[in-house]
């Protein structure tokens, strides 16, 4: 651990994307570099930084973490002042680079200049941005390798779509499984669906040849084949980014990622849990942008109260008016429904006896890091090929079979929560677990993979200043 008073090492940009998911892995970043000495400043847009009263995030054990803003282009309402996400999307390519170079110079002026980027690869503009001015460009990436491989092939044209269209019927990337096309990200499997998304998640590669570094949001352990292939394509770098207090704790009062963009109900969440027998709760979240149908939120919702478990189901405030009219007092027994959680504290809880998720990568992550149980209900991007390796590759959870319409019906929910939690498999998948918490723990751990890695990426960003300077 660094002494916070001696002179950081090397000034990183560390800049996400605006989404909660890709916020938490890069902070989480952040403050594993902060602790190796090196200062980082996370970059979030006006609109976020209004509402968050700091501008900086405490590490305890190494530079605090500076937070400053650019512009999006919509800086009264961010999001939700654009008229769609098309809208947003463009608006955030066509301000955030100026608004990024203005940054840089900016620091430079105040006498902290900047060493690198490590941007979010949905924002692949930041490294034309870094390279304008000399700086390191480092990506990161926030999905999993087999998903960013999949984009890869299909962005230079070695996987074509439609995939129907060219007589492929699964797809398959070097070192991973091979997918039914329902297993691959929704925007290859679902040709034309999201145009603007796609875009994005094909964007990420088109100038990754001059990428300095590439870091990605996994422990080696994870996806070996896959990653050894992205390494042999673009460079090197990995790491999971859940909080040290559930893996190594070393770093003891780092607990939750640090930065919520909506608030949770952690004491409402924390009583209700401690009142609950071990493994007797069902946590149920689908994250921060799913948006189920009312048909969907009312087989869940059967599900979850024919299951005869207690449940704590996370729906957002912006969701809420799509559940069966009644249910939030009806559950206040058995169930609690709340706007927004602190997801690892549910996770890290004994009450809780397995996770209901839409397949997040972050989701994913966190119930493999800590050991829970998990029920995929995949929506849409990359959460289907996560939840196959859930299924078929990590062995910690089940997926759930949508009918002709695409809904999971309560039967099926049931069924699938019964398997995780007592059925057949259950055991299987508990075994499966104590040996990802454990390897998840070796990983970051001192001398671990992941350890070693930021290492060498430390020594590496410490030499690039000496270079410079
Ligand atoms: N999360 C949370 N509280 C909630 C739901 C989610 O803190 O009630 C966090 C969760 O721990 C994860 C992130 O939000 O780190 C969601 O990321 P994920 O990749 O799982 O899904 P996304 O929101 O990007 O679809």
């Amino acid at each position: 651990m660094e002494d916070p008073k001696k002179p950081e090492k090397a000034h990183v940009l560390v800049l996400p994307f605006t989404g909660q998911g890709h916020i938490n892995p890069m902070l989480q970043f952040s403050k594993r570099l902060s602790s190796k000495g090196i200062k980082s400043t996370l970059i979030t847009t006006i609109y976020i930084s209004k509402s968050l009263k700091t501008t900086t995030i405490a590490t305890h054990y190494g530079p605090p973490i500076q937070l400053r803003p650019i512009s999006d282009g919509y800086d009264d309402d961010g999001y939700h002042q654009a008229e769609s996400t098309a809208a947003y999307l463009d608006s955030l390519r066509t301000n955030g680079p100026v608004s990024l170079a203005q940054l840089i110079k900016k620091l430079s002026e105040e006498g902290d200049p900047v060493n690198a980027v490590i941007y979010d690869g949905f924002l692949p503009w930041a490294l034309d941005v870094a390279k304008q001015f000399g700086l390191v460009g480092v990506v990161f990436f926030t999905q999993s390798c087999t998903v960013n491989s999949i984009y890869y092939h299909v962005q230079r044209g070695l996987i074509q779509l439609p995939l129907m269209g060219h007589g492929s019927t699964t797809v398959s990337v070097p070192g991973a499984p091979e997918l039914q096309p329902w297993e691959a990200p929704s925007f290859v499997h679902n040709y034309g669906s999201y145009p603007f998304w796609f875009d994005v998640i094909l964007g990420q590669f088109s100038n990754i040849d001059q990428v300095d570094w590439v870091l990605c949001n996994i422990f080696y352990d994870m996806e070996k084949e896959e990653f050894s292939y992205i390494i042999v394509l673009f460079g090197h770098g990995f790491r999971p980014t859940v909080p040290s207090y559930y893996l190594d704790k070393r770093l003891e009062h780092d607990k939750d990622y640090g930065l919520q963009l909506l608030n949770p109900n952690t004491t409402l969440c924390n009583n209700w849990l401690d009142s609950k027998p071990k493994d007797s709760v069902i946590y149920v979240s689908f994250g921060s942008a799913a948006e189920l149908t009312e048909e969907q939120f009312k087989e869940l919702a059967q599900g979850l109260k024919n299951s005869q478990h207690n449940f704590l189901w996370v729906v957002r405030e912006s969701e809420q008016a799509k559940l069966p009219n009644g249910f939030i007092p009806e559950t206040s027994g058995p169930g609690l429904v709340v706007g927004w959680a602190s997801q690892l504290e549910v996770l890290a809880n004994e009450a809780t006896g397995c996770f209901v998720t839409h397949c997040g990568f972050n989701s994913v992550l966190e119930a493999l890091s800590l050991g829970v149980p998990v029920v995929g209900v995949p929506q849409w991007t990359d959460q289907g090929t996560n939840g196959k390796f859930v299924e078929d590759v990590w062995g910690i959870g089940v997926r759930v079979k949508v009918d002709d319409d695409g809904i999971v019906r309560k039967k099926e929910l049931q069924e699938c929560i019964k398997e995780v939690m007592e059925g057949e498999k259950s055991e299987e998948i508990k075994r499966s677990l104590s040996k990802w918490k454990k390897l998840a723990k070796e990983a970051v751990d001192e001398g671990g993979s992941s350890d070693k890695n930021i290492d060498e990426f430390v020594a590496y960003l410490a030499e690039m200043q000496n270079v410079r300077s």
